[in-house]
């Protein structure tokens, strides 16, 4: 079957605009699964999107997944754990791009910490239960959550304090590392074994980065707590001898997986979520092992794209691009699950 025959579908929301308009570019029919308050979001760009397909809820996702034919292509962004749920994730009968086995690794903070060690990459300190926290800390509960529900205390006793009225279950206690974030997304790509950076971009998140807006003497008395919540993303171009530390670091990451993982490891769209301080260390946060928000600032490709592709190539198109060039080897078994 020829990759014109197929249909690109993801769930309306997180990355799907870029998804799909890149599915199209490539050649492919496309399709969104949607809750009724987004249609007028998606219809409106009915250049790019064939179809719409309607539910109530995203609990009645299953429902319509059972409709979905051996021609439709799944393409999962950060808002399938979110929404769907990690077991409904891995039930999934329709094509899916990506390696299922590596959601267990990404969700699950301390076997993604595992990873990031074996890959040789700077982390931040972790504390276990019992351990004396001897510095500022962040405490992370589980799942892609967009940085909600973070918090962080300056020492052992603040900690004590706001755990106790913490309801999370499964959460992990992390050095703060004083710096600025920088989250580079990459492409590795299966049939040519090849880690691609694809573009860099930074988080504008509430309240945190507006803090410094006011001086330090008129907030006290305001009892202001930082919160990590995303609310956009901004583009970045970070210093050359940076971003040959980061691809290198990429490189591992992948290669890791693969022994960690199983021989597919993880493919195609990644993300390291890094803090780099003062003293120009970088250290991984987290591991993102799909497409991620950042890469909407890039729909029309970035300056990393340029320098591989003379075309505007976004990772959504990328990740059609793939998926086209496995069709043409007869490989397409190899990017999906
Ligand atoms: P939304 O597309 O706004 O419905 O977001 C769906 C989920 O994706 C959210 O609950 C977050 O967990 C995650 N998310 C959304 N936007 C971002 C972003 N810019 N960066 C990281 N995660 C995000
Ligand atoms: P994450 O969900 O891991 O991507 O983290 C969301 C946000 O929390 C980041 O963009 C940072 O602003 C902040 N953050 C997370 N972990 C750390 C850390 N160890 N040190 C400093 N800031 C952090």
């Amino acid at each position: 079957m020829g990759y014109s025959n197929y249909t690109i579908v993801t769930l309306g929301s997180h990355s799907a605009l870029q998804i799909l308009k890149g599915a199209k570019d490539e050649g492919f029919k496309t399709a969104v699964v949607v809750t009724p308050d987004r249609i007028p979001l998606y219809k409106s760009y009915d250049n790019f999107i064939d179809q719409i397909l309607e539910i109530q809820s995203w609990q009645d996702f299953p429902k319509i997944e059972k409709d979905l034919g051996s021609d439709f292509i799944i393409i999962p962004h950060g808002s399938f754990v979110a929404y769907l749920g990690m077991d409904e994730n891995k039930k999934m009968k329709v094509p899916y791009f990506g390696n299922k086995k590596v959601l267990d690794w990404e969700e699950d903070r301390k076997m993604q910490r595992r990873w990031m060690e074996e890959s040789g990459v700077k982390v931040p300190r972790r504390f276990r239960k019992g351990d004396k926290t001897d510095r500022p800390v962040i405490v992370k509960s589980y799942g892609a959550a967009g940085g909600k529900g973070y918090f962080t205390a300056r020492n052992q006793k603040e900690l004590d304090e706001k755990l106790k009225t913490f309801s999370e279950e499964r959460f992990m206690v992390q050095e703060y590392v004083i710096g600025v974030p920088v989250y580079f997304h990459f492409f590795y790509s299966p049939l040519t074994h090849k880690v691609e950076l694809m573009s860099v971009d930074k988080r504008y998140e509430t309240n945190v980065d507006s803090l410094g807006r006011i001086p330090a003497k008129n907030q006290r008395g305001l009892n202001i707590e930082p919160s990590f919540e995303v609310v956009a993303n901004i583009p970045m171009a970070v210093r050359e001898s940076m971003v040959a530390v980061a691809v290198e670091m990429a490189q591992r990451v992948i290669k890791t997986s693969q022994k960690l993982i199983g021989p597919k490891g993880l493919f195609g769209p990644f993300c390291l979520e890094t803090i780099v301080t003062s003293s120009e260390e970088i250290y991984v946060i987290e591991i993102s092992a799909r497409i991620v928000a950042g890469t909407n600032c890039f729909i029309n490709g970035s300056p990393y794209t340029y320098l591989l592709y003379d075309e505007p190539m976004s990772t959504g198109r990328r990740i059609a691009r793939e998926i086209k060039n496995a069709i043409k080897q007869n490989k397409l078994k190899e990017v999906l699950d």
